[in-house]
């Protein structure tokens, strides 16, 4: 499992000193690179928490899922608001289906 940034989409987070996925990442993963881009030091130390997917602004960073869970090539790719997250699904055959979860702040229940 491992993520897949999209540099042609990523802006490096503009003038912030810090990335959004950056500052996220609790593994202290990823890091902006020369060419001002989101880039990650290891894949192999991600653990596919999907902190970095949900907090980058413009979509630049997929979940890739593995094949034992779901078909090859299935990715996971997130938009947050305030309200909700929109989950997008897509698959090798380019499908896409979207999920959309409700924000909530752990506390409706109570
Ligand atoms: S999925 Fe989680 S552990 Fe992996 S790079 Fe993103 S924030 Fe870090
Ligand atoms: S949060 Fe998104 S736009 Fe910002 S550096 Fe990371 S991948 Fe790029």
């Amino acid at each position: 499992m491992s993520i897949f940034i999209n540099k042609n989409v990523c802006n490096g987070c503009g003038k912030l000193k810090e990335t959004l996925c950056e500052r996220i990442c609790p593994g202290d993963l990823l890091f902006r690179n020369a060419a001002h881009k989101a880039e990650i030091r290891s894949q192999a130390d991600c653990w596919t928490c999907g902190a970095c997917v949900k907090a980058c602004p413009v979509q630049a960073i997929d979940l890739k899922l593995p094949s034992q869970i779901l078909k090859s090539n299935v990715s996971l790719r997130a938009q947050c608001k305030k309200q909700h997250t929109v989950w997008e699904i897509r698959n090798g055959n380019g499908i896409k289906e979207e999920f959309v979860i409700p924000a909530t702040t752990g506390n409706e229940a109570k």
